[in-house]
């Protein structure tokens, strides 16, 4: 609750005095859309004016290479929906592993069964083996343990076995994380293949960037252990970047039949739902499992003195998962340690009114006690951004291994994420991570953007979602002014690369790490306060669910968001995420004649923006008034507006984002003071 009493004064008429001489050669603006937010006022009436303005003016931002011709062929459109000929590839995995937890060894078998949606014949199939990151001579970005990469055994298209670097028959070509199928003549449009391969590697302790490997004699965490098809989208083509250990990943949604062979004692849970627990698990385990995914609090399952297992003759068990419109798949091996599970609220899947639950498990080990937290966490987590993002959560199970010792932070994979013990961090913290994980079940798991590219797409959105769950779970929550902050320093050292700059290409350093997470979670604070929360709250959840289960661009995002608040915000895609251009208001003078204050803004920065000014009486009052962005768009850099004032009190403060919605890199020009003695200070 506010202490002040706030009232908004909505002035009809415009009251804009031109800060500087050249506003009658200044460009004329954009002309406003008749759905324009209530919180900002129509700007006047342009005059006919040339081109000579004061500042870079933002343009209309350039679709990604490959957008407008999807536009063209009718797979995009320009309102941020698909378009009619919009198509996406798909593939069915049956893979078999052989762990050896002792050697660190994975022998893989499998077959892939991929289908060709597009309208294109393929000359050749990209898949990626992404342990190749770990070969000897390979690009990366970041240095990773040698281990060999990957041993391909044998690989067959369509029953011909391939023969590498052959010219006739089935080829094939290794580079960096790329293996390429060279089928004798091109797959054509409609055609299924299937591929089969036999592959082993050795297990990176902290492998792929510390994204999986193992811990100790009690853990081993699986991704990227097996050859997965690249995308082939319609505006990329085959997305054949490599690998090379920093900008994540991008995958098609595939269904999925895991084998997994492991020593007995080993509890494995995977991507997917378990199909022979009467095989594997004692049947106390099995009982107590059943009676935890049917409880809202947290059931213990196993502690580190139990095995949970049954006897094997051979000591080897056979775990058998399936799943389904995953875009990846992992699995965990671990012993002696605590399994916990619960159910929690998903969302409604079937439109039936009734919310539907899924189950929450959490693996953790004796070495970390802050774990026996999670289950609850992932349980808020899960229900909240189901609700937030209007899309239920999807899948049978949500499992958090706990893998301290592989990795520091968190790294998510559809329905498992592995994150470190948080030992050494605080109960929010451990949260935090477990909030962020989540929330990537969202985008990019469900919301399928190219993270290898785009990462602000996925990692951006999702840092903003764990924020919100933050807010929620918490009392209080700093976790949306912590993110503005490294964000406005990291710009001020001039260090900063643009959020669009492909995820492997910024400079070393810091630049990726804001580029991706805080900036365009502080950006996405920004456009909601541009927005006003209903707004964005509608264009956000529209642009979750039109491309659940798709493969979203940077302009079907900024599309989607124009389409449902109405507005033209080329000017904000552009001078956010385009440039590494600031945003920086100030008060540049204030004058007080009987009720009305006259405020001069000169902006500093080069990021235009509203401005949004709030004057403060002594008595409390505030009154409340935005300059359009319109102002800036003709090419000043200086404007005045007065305000009106109730009579009887003194005008004391004005203040610009006195919210602090956006992110302005010099806030100590923001505010001016009446002082004590009557003069006035900013
Ligand atoms: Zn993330």
């Amino acid at each position: 609750m506010s202490r002040f009493r706030r009232w908004t004064v909505l002035l009809t008429a415009v009251a804009l005095l031109a800060g500087c001489a050249s506003t009658q050669q200044s460009s004329p603006p954009r002309s406003p859309s008749s759905s324009q937010s209530s919180s900002e006022q129509a700007p006047p009436a342009p005059a006919p004016q040339s081109l000579q303005p004061d500042r870079p003016l933002p343009h209309a931002p350039t679709p990604d290479r490959g957008f407008e011709q999807a536009v063209a062929n009718g797979t995009r459109t320009t309102t941020g929906r698909p378009g009619p000929n919009y198509w996406q590839q798909e593939a069915a995995y049956d893979l078999t592993a052989r762990l050896h937890p002792d050697d660190k060894r994975l022998e893989g078998s499998g077959t892939i069964t991929y289908t060709n949606h597009s309208p294109d014949a393929l000359d050749r199939l990209h898949l990626e083996l992404a342990q190749n990151v770990h070969k000897q001579g390979v690009v990366r970005n970041e240095s990773q343990e040698i281990t060999g990469g990957v041993t391909l055994e044998r690989i067959a298209l369509n029953g011909t076995v391939a023969e590498r670097g052959a010219t006739q028959g089935v080829g094939y070509a290794v580079r960096n994380t790329q293996l390429i199928l060279f089928p004798p003549t091109p797959v054509p449009s409609g055609a299924t293949v299937t591929i089969d391969v036999d592959w082993s590697f050795s297990i990176p302790q902290q492998g792929a960037g510390g994204r999986m490997g193992y811990d100790g004699d009690n853990l081993l965490f699986l991704a990227y252990w097996y050859p997965i098809m690249s995308v082939y989208d319609d505006v990329t083509g085959w997305m054949d970047d490599p690998f090379r250990g920093r900008a994540e990943f991008y995958s098609d949604f595939a269904s999925y039949d895991l084998t997994i062979h492991a020593p007995e004692s080993w509890i494995v849970q995977a991507t997917g739902t378990l199909q022979n627990p009467g095989d594997v698990l004692t049947p106390e385990t099995a009982q107590r499992r059943r009676q935890a995914v049917r409880s809202d609090t947290p059931v213990r399952i196993l502690t580190p003195e139990q095995t949970g297992t049954v006897d094997a003759p051979s000591d080897t068990l056979t775990w058998r998962f399936a799943a389904e419109q995953v875009r990846d798949a992992a699995f965990h091996l671990s012993r002696n340690g605590y399994w916990e599970a619960a159910r929690t609220a998903a969302g409604d899947r079937d439109g039936d009114g009734q919310v539907d639950s899924t189950q929450i498990h959490t693996f953790w080990r004796e070495s970390a006690p802050k774990w026996a937290e999670v289950t609850k966490y992932q349980q808020h987590a899960i229900t909240h951004l189901a609700d937030y993002t209007g899309l239920p959560y999807p899948w049978p199970h949500m499992t958090a291994v706990e893998g301290g010792g592989i990795i520091g932070g968190g790294m998510e994979f559809p329905m498992m994420t592995i994150m470190g013990d948080y030992n050494n961090n605080s109960a929010r913290m451990l949260y935090a991570v477990t909030a962020h994980e989540l929330a990537h079940m969202w985008v990019p798991f469900m919301v399928n953007t190219n993270e290898r590219r785009y990462s602000w797409m996925d990692e951006g959105t999702t840092s903003f979602n764990e924020n919100v769950a933050r807010g929620d779970y918490f009392d209080t929550s700093n976790a949306i002014a912590s993110d503005r902050q490294d964000y406005v320093e990291f710009a001020r050292s001039g260090r900063e690369g643009p959020m669009m700059r492909w995820s492997d290409f910024h400079r070393s350093g810091a630049a990726f790490g804001v580029a991706s997470y805080r900036k365009p979670a502080t950006v996405y604070v920004a456009l909601r306060g541009l927005l006003g929360e209903d707004t964005f709250n509608r264009a956000y959840q529209t642009f979750m669910d039109t491309w659940a289960y798709k493969h979203p661009y940077p302009s079907d995002f900024f599309n989607t968001i124009e389409r449902v608040a109405g507005r033209d915000l080329d000017w904000f895609w552009y001078s956010w995420y385009y440039t590494t251009w600031t945003l920086d208001q100030a008060i540049d003078d204030v004058s007080v004649r009987g009720r009305e204050v006259s405020v001069r803004v000169a902006d500093r920065g080069q990021v235009p923006m509203p401005v949004r000014l709030t004057v403060t009486l002594a008595n409390g009052e505030t009154v409340s008034r935005t300059m359009p962005v319109d102002v800036w768009l003709q090419g000043r850099t200086s404007a005045t507006t007065s305000v009106a004032v109730p009579s009887g009190s003194a005008v004391q403060r004005v203040e610009i984002d006195a919210e602090h919605v956006f992110p302005d890199v010099d806030r100590a020009n923001n505010v001016w003071t009446r002082s004590e003695s009557g003069a006035s200070s900013r």
